[in-house]
């Protein structure tokens, strides 16, 4: 058995330790030592099995291949971040200007250049403000604009949003009452007028970004709402800056800023296709307010969002546009080519793919893949990188829609590795 010190000490493996840290390479060491007393490996080879199983970064975090068909998963980290985003995370990462002035050497306001994209992308807002999410939006807006008073909100909009957690229960968190109105399918104008007063922090609209609600129904419109008196805060979830053509169903910051809302809440993961974060876009002196709150300071971001956010409102277009926006021809065409290279192996099908938890329910977005043995499952979520895939009809299907094209080849080799 070749000894843990002498196998620190090969070149590859120190090198290894500059860069994963001594704990990573020593794990994987001892590893590469128990597959050769189970035979496993050759003795002479412990050193190459130790460097095949040192992971690829210090973090336990893997990059995944998402050929779920659903874009935005919750489970797979929502949206991916574009290469330009990625490449302005990097450069934050060291000593940063992101509260210092290089001109006057003084100190500056924290992200203003992230915070100036966000106003100069959706001009219709008086201020701009971003959070950790948009859970902590509304707790931040709740807290200030409404601690011991009530919000007004729909019965068909109290939403659980996913693992557990309750929109409800959040905002009655921040110390003040929800005034429910209205039923599950129906409310109505009236119903929020009578019960806004002098106790009404705000009215609430939220979107259900996560389920329908069909047949008889009413709801009432921002526009409408805003006529009453109080302010009203709308939760858009998904974080369109503009209407998306795709989507006509979502709305869209812009649109509710118009529509009359004092403040509009999003998350930056979701549609926007940006990095967690939540966005508070409206009323100059409401957003000035949740900006000098004390709590505001436990919610804010870090420099590495500031940067991922700007460069993605400023950038090209992100990653989840693109797998929007991809025609189904060309996912066929890809799904085609896989499906040659792989044989009998796989077979091209035509899917439908979905935004996912973030948006748009009920959407189907047309798109195509390729079905394998229902087996490879486990084989490619441990493949290097993982694949996931859906278990669809007996077969696992691997939708393209949210694969970016430079992936494919990753998939094929997955495959092919998994069938070995
Ligand atoms: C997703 C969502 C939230 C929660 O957003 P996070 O950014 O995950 O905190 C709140 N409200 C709505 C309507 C949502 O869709």
């Amino acid at each position: 058995m070749p000894r843990t010190d002498v196998m620190l000490a090969d070149s590859q493996l120190a090198a290894a330790q500059e860069k994963l840290g001594r704990g990573l390479v020593k794990a994987a060491v001892a590893s590469a030592q128990q597959r050769v007393r189970e035979g496993l490996a050759d003795p002479d080879d412990a050193v190459d099995a130790a460097l095949a199983l040192l992971p690829a970064t210090a973090s336990g975090l893997k990059g995944v291949v998402n050929a779920t068909g659903v874009l935005l998963h919750t489970n797979l980290g929502r949206a991916p971040l574009s290469a330009a985003a990625v490449a302005a995370v990097s450069a934050a990462a060291g000593y940063t200007d992101v509260e210092f002035d290089l001109v006057d050497g003084q100190r500056a306001r924290r992200g203003r250049t992230a915070l100036a994209a966000l106003a100069q992308a959706v001009p219709e807002a008086g201020a701009v403000h971003v959070v950790n999410n948009n859970a902590a939006a509304l707790v931040l807006a709740t807290t200030v604009l409404a601690a011991g008073k009530e919000i007004v909100i729909s019965r068909g909009e109290l939403v659980e949003i996913g693992d557990g957690f309750r929109l409800p229960e959040l905002l009655e968190s921040a110390r003040c009452r929800l005034r429910e109105v209205g039923t599950t399918n129906r409310t109505t104008l009236r119903d929020y007028q009578n019960a806004c007063g002098p106790d009404t922090g705000f009215i609430l609209k939220v979107h259900p970004s996560n389920y329908r609600i069909e047949g008889f129904t009413s709801e009432v419109s921002i526009d409408e709402l805003a006529t009453i008196g109080p302010p009203v805060v709308a939760d858009i979830g998904s974080g369109l800056l503009r209407p998306e053509p795709l989507l006509p169903g979502e709305p869209d910051v812009a649109g509710a800023l118009r529509r009359g809302a004092a403040l509009v809440t999003a998350s930056g993961d979701k549609l926007l296709g940006g990095p967690q974060a939540g966005l508070l876009l409206g009323d100059e002196d409401l957003v000035e307010r949740l900006r000098r709150h004390p709590l505001a300071r436990a919610l804010r971001v870090d420099k590495l969002t500031l940067a991922a956010l700007e460069a993605t409102l400023r950038g090209p277009r992100p990653t989840l546009h693109r797998s929007l926006h991809a025609s189904v021809g060309e996912l066929r065409g890809r799904a085609e080519r896989l499906a040659r290279r792989l044989g009998s192996r796989a077979e091209a099908v035509p899917t439908i793919a979905r935004v996912g938890g973030g948006g748009a329910p009920g959407v189907e977005l047309p798109s195509a893949g390729i079905a394998v043995d229902e087996n490879l499952a486990a084989r490619l979520r441990s493949y290097d990188p993982p694949v996931i895939g859906r278990i669809t009809g007996g077969r696992l299907v691997l939708d393209l829609r949210a694969v970016e094209p430079d992936q494919d080849e990753v998939i094929a080799a997955a495959v092919e590795h998994s069938c070995r």
